[in-house]
């Protein structure tokens, strides 16, 4: 990572850094923003994270003791440490847009220097410093490589590296995605040698599932999952009424797409979410660049395999749209 030394400069200059990361918190938008506190914390540098939205329950181990703001919750907290910020970083985003429209105008109007390290396609040209890896799994694994060009891997320990292996789990799905290498391995074996437990990170993220999440998939899968075989594709859909039905949380619906993705001979699945009278669109494939149907057709983006939208239309008409997109996607 050419920019390491500028970055370790830039905060070492700084008297309040904040780190902040995408809306909808997931593995490595919390694991990264631990990491890195942790990170700077050893070299005696004081930070505080700022996230739009709180973090999902299923997380909340992650955070051990540190603290997470939340612009949802602590809304003057977050707008009083982005005024008095003098470096900003944004991780796992790559523009103001993913931290809703209150917190992405805080970051835009933001004096603070501004530091990027992401791994998504076409970051927007607001920040000061900008590490952009698309080939990169995680922004998680960024930060271990920040770690180790900035000459600091003896300060390494497992509460540093933990939030880290979770962000790098998560968003390789265990390990299993196109993007790991023998790079992410090794730097799982140096996380390894400080003692990590890696089987607790696993049960904590994945094996505390409440009875209710389970119902909810079960009843998704059961009752709401349509497949298109002469488009390969998936689609699941649950409105707020069914979510209510089974006391749901966020997070719940994690994973679900997945669950549509794993279908036999399916190569693209939708998960369509209706939530606060929106829909929320989460796109997974095997093969056709989900980005570019979530960038043409619901206002989003992500990476080719794994992206996400949103519409302001009806459920039914919003599954619609897509049904009526895919043809021209699908080889
Ligand atoms: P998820 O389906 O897990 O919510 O999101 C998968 C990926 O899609 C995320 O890592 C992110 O890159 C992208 N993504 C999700 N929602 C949006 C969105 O509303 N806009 C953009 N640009 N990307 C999104
Ligand atoms: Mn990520």
């Amino acid at each position: 990572m050419k920019q390491a030394k500028e970055i370790i400069d830039i905060v070492s200059d700084a008297h309040n850094v904040v780190i902040t990361s995408h809306k909808s918190p997931d593995g490595d938008s919390i694991g990264s923003s631990l990491g890195l506190y942790r990170f700077l914390k050893s070299l005696n540098i004081q930070s505080t994270i700022c996230h739009p939205d709180p973090c999902p329950n299923f997380l909340d181990w992650a955070k051990r003791s540190d603290h997470i703001l939340d612009f949802e919750n602590d809304t003057v907290d977050v707008k009083e440490a982005m005024a008095q910020a003098d470096v900003i970083f944004s991780l796992d985003y790559n523009g103001a847009g993913r931290l809703g429209d209150d917190m992405g105008a805080l970051l835009t109007d933001a004096k603070a220097k501004k530091i990027m390290i992401d791994h998504h396609l076409n970051p927007d040209d607001i920040f000061d410093v900008s590490v952009s890896h698309p080939e990169v799994g995680s922004t998680s694994q960024l930060i271990f490589e920040l770690i180790d060009a900035s000459g600091n891997l003896d300060k390494l320990t497992k509460e540093m590296v933990e939030p880290l292996y979770l962000g790098i789990m998560t968003d390789t799905g265990s390990f299993r995605f196109d993007s790991v290498n023998a790079r992410t391995h090794e730097i799982i074996a140096q996380m390894l040698k400080t003692g990590l437990n890696h089987t607790a990170i696993h049960e904590n993220t994945f094996d505390g599932n409440r009875l209710d999440k389970l119902k909810l998939r079960g009843y998704a899968i059961s009752e709401k999952l349509e497949i298109i075989s002469e488009m390969k594709t998936a689609i699941v859909s649950l409105t707020d009424a069914e979510m209510q039905r089974f006391n749901f949380i966020k997070g719940d619906t994690e994973g679900l797409v997945n669950v549509a993705l794993s279908v036999e001979g399916v190569e693209m699945a939708a998960f369509f979410a209706e939530k606060d009278g929106k829909i929320k669109i989460s796109f997974r494939s095997k093969g056709p660049a989900v980005n570019e149907i979530a960038a043409d057709h619901f206002q989003g983006g992500g990476h080719k395999f794994a992206a996400g939208g949103i519409s302001f239309d009806s459920m039914e008409a919003t599954i619609e749209r897509f049904k009526s997109v895919i043809p021209k996607y699908v080889k």
